[in-house]
């Protein structure tokens, strides 16, 4: 091992394009086999996933911590309030997953709309030979609300605009650079939509924002994707709001403790589940393992890193 190779620790799992990387320029550990105690005493920063989850007393076991390199974009797992009293710059890895995040969601509309995966059941069954598929409910023309109308929120606009769907969407503060019509109450907008989509960040700021209150403005003929948080969604509001179909169904890419999913919401026919795949393409993984990497460097090259978190931007 050169010593002239900083030392990282892994902390969460990561594409492999990342541990290539890492491996040809850094000592990498990883954050369960770390044996060697002298070893803390070295690691300059933490390389994590965007599901990282790293508190002021995890980074207190590095006294030469100086940064830690999210790839992802959202960084809720890290107590960054703690990072930035020490002083340790926090990256993360936002833009380069859009087009990813945003052909999911529209995948998930989709699949819940026009029952895609039961419709896929029906027919590997062949339930087909006992009759047609049930009718299912149109994507194009309906009304989409969006929920956080950042990066990603503008990226799943732009292609419900290809359905000629009608788009809303709520944040905090309304923006003046997109032509979409704002509704500052979330109750309200749900209340007029057909599709509620969640796109905000996760972390303490949006937690349950999609509540039993949101779910039933949404009502019997709404339907709820989430490609945000977990922690967005009251998940028990929505497993109770799915049993009595007091909303029409789900198309989930997160969840509250993943990789765990409670059964009562696998057990659903109205909902479509998917693995937090949303960014899990080989390309854009490679983009993100790229932009992670090149953060790292120019931190260690004494430069400005290229995509600091905003809280750590100067
Ligand atoms: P941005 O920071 O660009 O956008 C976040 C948006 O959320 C803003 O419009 C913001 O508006 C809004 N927002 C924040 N807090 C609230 C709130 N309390 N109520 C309503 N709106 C709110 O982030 P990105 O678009 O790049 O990413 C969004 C999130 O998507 C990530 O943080 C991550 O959690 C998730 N994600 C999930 C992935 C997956 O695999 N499923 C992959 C990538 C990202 P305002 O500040 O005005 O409220």
């Amino acid at each position: 091992m050169s010593i002239h190779h900083p030392e990282v620790v892994v902390t969460s799992r990561i594409p492999p394009f990342l541990t290539t990387g890492l491996q040809e320029n850094y000592v990498v550990h990883e954050r369960d086999h770390i044996r060697d105690r002298q070893v803390f005493g070295r690691v300059r920063a933490l390389v994590g996933g965007g599901e990282s989850k790293i508190d002021a007393a995890y980074m207190a076991l590095f006294p030469a911590l100086e940064m830690i390199s999210v790839c992802g974009v959202g960084y809720d797992g890290i107590d960054v309030v703690a990072a930035k009293k020490r002083g340790i710059m926090v990256t993360h890895t936002p833009d380069v997953l859009n087009d990813d995040v945003a052909d999911l969601a529209l995948g998930l509309l989709l699949s819940v709309a026009r029952k895609i995966p039961a419709a896929d059941r029906f027919t590997r069954n062949a339930d087909w030979l006992d009759g047609p598929f049930q009718l299912t409910r149109k994507l194009t023309g309906a009304k989409l609300g969006i929920v956080g109308m950042g990066r990603i929120g503008q990226a799943i606009a732009k292609r419900a605009a290809a359905f000629d769907m009608d788009i809303r969407y709520h944040t905090r503060s309304q923006r003046n650079d997109v032509a979409y019509q704002y509704v500052a109450n979330l109750v309200d907008l749900a209340s007029q939509v057909d599709y509620l989509v969640a796109i905000t960040p996760g972390g303490a700021g949006t937690k349950n924002l999609i509540n039993a209150e949101v779910l039933k403005a949404l009502g019997p003929q709404g339907f709820l994707v989430n490609v945000a948080r977990g922690s967005v969604v009251d998940q028990t509001a929505l497993i109770e709001a799915l049993q009595k179909k007091t909303i029409a169904g789900a198309g989930l890419d997160v969840f509250v403790d993943e990789p765990n999913v409670p059964a009562e919401l696998r057990k659903l026919d109205n909902v479509v589940l998917t693995p937090h795949i949303a960014s899990g393409t080989v390309e854009t993984r490679k983009a993100m393992s790229a932009l992670a990497l090149a953060n790292l460097a120019a931190h260690f090259a004494g430069q400005p890193v290229k995509t600091p978190v905003p809280e750590c931007r100067t």
